[in-house]
C-alpha cells in the first residue's frame, strides 16, 4: 500500500463514522482492461459499470482538471440523457453519483476517453475542457437550491480524492462547471460543499487569516483590478461590465456562497486576493502593479 492510499484510508475511516454512504477501505472494483490503458484502481469505493455513452471521443490531452456538475434531473432521466444517443444533444460523463440513501458511483465513460460534459469552456490557458478533464455528474435537481446529502458528500470526497491523487490534479483545477462556462452554467451550485471538501484536501480554498488581513487593509475594488485577479486565477471573462459581473458571480458561487450577486465588494475581493496569492503567486505579483 503506498502513501496516498494510506492517507486516503485515514480520511475514509473518519468519514465512515459520519456517513452510512461510505463503504470503507476494501477494494472491490474490477475496471475493464484495455490494452495500453491504465484503468483506475479504486480503493474504498465500489464503482458500478453503468450504460456506456456515445458522448465521448479518444483522449488526446493529459488529464489536468476535475469538473463537478449537478444533473438537474432524476437518476433515470440523467442516465438516459448521458448515454448521448440524441445527436442534437450528444453528452457524456465519466461518473455519476446517485442521490439514493446509500449513494452509488456509476461509471459511464472510461477515463481513457474524453467525455462530452463541459461544452464550450475555458480555464486558465485551456480551452475546451472535455479533453483536459474528468467529469462527475451528481444527481441533484438544482444544487443552488437543494443541499447535497452527507452520504453524497462522503462518496464525492472518496471519488474525487482518488482521481486527484492518481492524475496529480492541482487544487485550483478542481472546478465547478460554472467556473469554466461563466454566464452559461450554474452547476453544481452554491450548495455544493466546496469548503468541507477543501478542509479534507479536495480543491482550493482561501486561508481565513489571510482573508481577514486583506479585509483589514481595505481591498482595491476597482473593476480593472478585480478583472485582472479573476483572469489570473483562471476565469475567462467576456469584455465589459456584464462580462465582469458574470465572472464575479461565478466566483462567488464557488467561494462566497453567502453572496452570489455579481457585485464587487470587499469580502469577495479579499477572498479572491487570497486565492490568487496562494495558488497563482506569479500572477498575483503582477496584479499588484496594475490599477
Ligand atoms: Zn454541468
Amino acid at each position: 500500500m503506498n502513501a496516498p492510499i494510506r492517507s486516503y484510508c485515514r480520511f475514509g475511516l473518519a468519514w465512515a463514522l459520519i456517513s452510512a454512504g461510505f463503504v470503507g477501505c476494501s477494494t472491490t472494483t474490477k475496471p475493464e482492461k484495455k490494452p495500453g490503458v491504465v484503468e483506475p484502481k479504486f480503493t474504498g469505493l465500489v464503482i458500478e459499470q453503468g450504460p456506456g455513452s456515445l458522448g465521448a471521443e479518444p483522449r488526446k490531452e493529459p488529464v489536468t482538471c476535475l469538473v463537478l456538475h449537478h444533473t438537474a434531473g432524476s437518476l433515470p432521466s440523467s442516465l438516459e440523457i448521458l448515454q448521448g444517443k440524441d445527436p442534437k444533444h450528444k453528452v457524456g460523463i465519466h461518473y455519476v453519483v446517485t442521490d439514493e440513501p446509500k449513494p452509488r458511483v456509476i461509471r459511464m465513460v472510461p477515463e481513457s476517453m474524453a467525455a462530452y460534459h463541459a461544452g464550450k469552456s475555458a480555464w486558465g490557458k485551456l480551452n475546451g475542457l472535455n479533453q483536459h478533464s474528468i467529469g462527475i455528474e451528481i444527481i441533484n435537481y438544482d444544487g443552488n437550491v437543494y443541499p447535497y446529502s452527507d452520504a453524497q458528500v462522503a462518496i464525492i470526497f472518496a471519488l474525487c480524492d482518488e482521481i486527484i491523487r492518481r492524475h496529480g490534479i492541482k487544487p485550483w483545477n478542481v472546478l465547478a462547471h460554472s467556473d469554466i462556462a461563466v454566464g452559461r452554467k450554474v452547476d453544481p451550485g452554491l450548495k455544493f460543499p466546496w469548503a468541507k471538501l477543501a478542509s479534507l484536501g479536495i480543491g482550493a480554498w482561501p486561508l481565513p487569516d489571510e482573508v481577514a488581513d486583506n479585509l483589514s487593509k481595505k481591498p482595491n475594488l476597482s473593476p480593472a483590478h478585480v478583472r485582472a485577479l479573476l483572469i489570473a486565477y483562471g476565469y475567462l471573462l467576456e469584455p465589459g461590465d456584464v462580462g465582469l459581473k458574470l465572472g464575479v458571480e461565478a466566483f462567488q458561487r464557488h467561494f462566497r456562497t453567502s453572496k452570489v450577486d455579481g457585485v464587487i465588494d470587499a469580502g469577495t475581493v479579499a477572498i479572491l486576493e487570497s486565492l490568487v496569492r496562494r495558488y497563482q503567486p506569479k500572477a498575483y505579483r503582477e496584479t499588484r502593479f496594475k490599477p
